[in-house]
């Protein structure tokens, strides 16, 4: 079925071929991924959107059954956008009885969210090389969001070549926010009003912060003032507030040359929440 309609799509631009952008997704759509639907058909001929809650990024403690579910209202929000095809595999067909193969990428993975959460990249990468193997894309695009899951995707994906050699082919999409500064997230549906509220000191701290960086403050004073200020407004522990090199993820003692990046995940209610900013170096 799903190889009978690519080639449909790739032979709808004539002899060359039509160039079809694959979006990654669990479902639960907001503006944060219909940001990166556009990106995609501005760049791809067609674009393929996939919707699979992917029970091997949870850990066991994790919310894999309240993740929120609503496949008929994402399908009509593509189709809204101009998907070509929605890709919406279920469990038994992505790992039947007997799935024997993880996919670990060394590194990228091993810090931050994957220190906090044992296992989750390896689930991502597994998922998200089956995803490429299934749709071959040309293109895939991904929010920076999720900016340590974008690094482990490049890293795979150069590595096990899932893409075209020489070309840019994972695509990384700015973080789209809601209008108080909070990362768009499926996961802020669970947030009380007064936690949704708080929430919005995490990027305001975090802007706080990349000041004091950027303007020289010492680096690990900057940080456990933004522990203290998120804290301090309401989010009952942080996981990690850590500089970091953009390419390698490698924690920062002090602000360098080479680019580097604020990441951080906190809890607020029951709920985790991550975020990540640009640090720019000195001029
Ligand atoms: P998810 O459904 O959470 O797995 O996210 C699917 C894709 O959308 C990932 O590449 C995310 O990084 C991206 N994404 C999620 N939230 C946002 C956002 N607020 N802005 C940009 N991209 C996002």
């Amino acid at each position: 079925m799903l190889r009978t309609a690519l080639a449909q799509l790739r032979a709808s631009e004539g002899h060359g071929g039509a160039t079809v952008a694959l979006v990654p997704t669990m479902g639960a759509l907001h503006d944060g991924h219909l940001t990166l639907v556009r990106r995609a058909r501005a760049e791809a001929d067609h674009v393929v959107a996939s919707i699979f809650v992917n029970p091997k990024q949870f850990g066991v403690n994790e919310d894999l059954d309240a993740y929120p579910r609503q496949l008929a209202e994402d399908a009509a929000m593509l189709e809204a956008e101009g998907v070509a095809l929605l890709w919406a595999p279920d469990v038994e067909a992505m790992y039947p009885s007997g799935f024997a193969t993880n996919i670990g990428v060394a590194g990228v993975s091993d810090g931050l969210c994957g220190a906090a959460r044992p296992g989750h990249f390896d689930g991502v990468a597994t998922v998200a090389c089956k995803l490429f193997n299934q749709v071959q894309p040309d293109m895939a695009f991904f929010g920076e969001k999720d900016f340590q899951q974008l690094a482990v995707i490049r890293t795979m994906a150069r590595d096990l070549d899932l893409t075209r050699p020489h070309v840019d082919a994972i695509i990384g999409v700015p973080t789209v926010r809601e209008a108080d500064g909070l990362a768009m997230s499926s996961r802020n549906r669970y947030l009380t009003p007064d936690d949704r509220r708080a929430a919005a000191a995490l990027p305001h701290a975090m802007r706080t912060a990349i000041a004091a960086i950027e303007g020289g403050d010492d680096v690990a004073t900057a940080l456990a003032g933004l522990q203290a200020d998120i804290l301090a407004a309401g989010f009952a522990s942080v996981d990690y507030a850590e500089l970091a090199d953009s390419r390698s993820l490698a924690p920062l003692g002090t602000l360098g040359k080479t680019p580097a990046r604020l990441l951080v995940a906190a809890r607020i209610g029951n709920t985790r929440l991550i975020d990540n900013m640009a640090v720019n170096a000195p001029a």
